[in-house]
């Protein structure tokens, strides 16, 4: 069963969505096959796909407009400002740029992407012109902290900035110590953001894979990757988004919704990956 997640605004979303950071980049077939990973996943109901203007220079965002513009009352957009464009004028400028690659008339999410030098409250005023202007539908931060959490409630009222997007996955813990309370207390929905460590070494990990030679899935033997996603997924208030270039990928990642860890599972992988036990400054890719 797909679990799911609620903003602020009541907006229900799975809690499984798509990534899209290097889609658009490749030669025809790959960018044929990134298409297909992200129509498929819309008919199997994972609605929520995320990019940014950073990526690719806008053709992760073209590529995205492509594959979904024919069903774009199914999908919830996400997709992110940089921070040398979060002036109030550079994000009336970013986002129109954006909605013109995207080929839509509305964001329905809209994150800043880290912080720069334009001062927070500046940026969320660009973000409440765009929100009653039509153009975002709702808005939020990314890569921000605790600090930068309780820097931003000086300027916004309680449930107006919806999701943190974050660096969060076996091998980057550190947020559990306190950034994850944080956003909950405060009504923010967690995002995690390569939370299969962009297909990287976590994959590679012993207790991981021995993990995953005691479950199945739907789609046969459990793999490493199903496992770290499910790790992530098994949090409250918590979105994941992988990136899967394929339909094949993605499948796997729909699948590892179906892995419960058991309490075992969970003091194998601490072994291997130990909470944290003080604070750890964010950190991000
Ligand atoms: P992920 O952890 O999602 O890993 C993606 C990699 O894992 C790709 O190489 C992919 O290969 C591979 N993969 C996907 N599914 C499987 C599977 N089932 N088995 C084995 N390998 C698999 O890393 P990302 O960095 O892409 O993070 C996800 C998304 O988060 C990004 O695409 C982007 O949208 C967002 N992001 C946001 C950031 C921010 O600062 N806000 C920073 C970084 C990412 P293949 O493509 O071949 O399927």
């Amino acid at each position: 069963m797909q679990k799911t997640v609620t903003l602020a605004d009541g907006t229900v979303l799975p809690a499984l969505g798509m990534g899209t950071w290097n889609m658009g980049e490749g030669d025809a077939d790959k960018r044929r096959a990134e298409m297909a990973s992200l129509q498929y996943g819309i008919d199997a109901g994972l609605k929520l796909v995320d990019t940014a203007e950073m990526y690719g220079s806008g053709r992760s965002e073209s590529l995205v407009g492509e594959a979904l513009y024919r069903e774009r009352d199914k999908v919830f957009l996400v997709t992110k400002v940089l921070p040398s464009n979060a002036s109030e004028e550079g994000v009336a400028k970013a986002c129109r740029n954006s909605l013109r690659r995207l080929g839509t008339d509305w964001i329905d999410l809209y994150l800043l992407h880290w912080r720069g030098g334009v001062p927070l409250e500046e940026t969320v005023q660009g973000f409440r012109k765009l929100k009653k202007e039509g153009l975002i539908r709702n808005w939020g931060v990314s890569n921000f902290d605790v600090e930068d959490i309780l820097e931003l409630e000086n300027y916004v009222q309680p449930g107006e900035c919806q999701v943190n997007q974050i660096l969060y996955s076996l091998e980057h813990r550190g947020v559990e110590y306190d950034l994850l309370d944080a956003d909950r207390y405060r009504n923010i929905v967690t995002m995690a953001y390569s939370p299969i460590g962009q297909g990287g070494a976590l994959l590679q990990n012993k207790a991981l894979q021995a993990v995953a030679k005691r479950h199945k899935t739907s789609t046969g033997p459990a793999t490493a990757a199903q496992i770290a996603l499910a790790w992530v997924l098994r949090q409250r208030n918590m979105i994941a988004i992988p990136k899967a270039g394929s339909i094949d990928h993605l499948k796997q990642n729909i699948a590892a919704q179906e892995i419960t860890l058991n309490d075992a599972d969970l003091a194998e992988l601490d072994r291997a990956f130990a909470p944290p036990e003080k604070k750890v400054s964010l950190e991000m890719i």
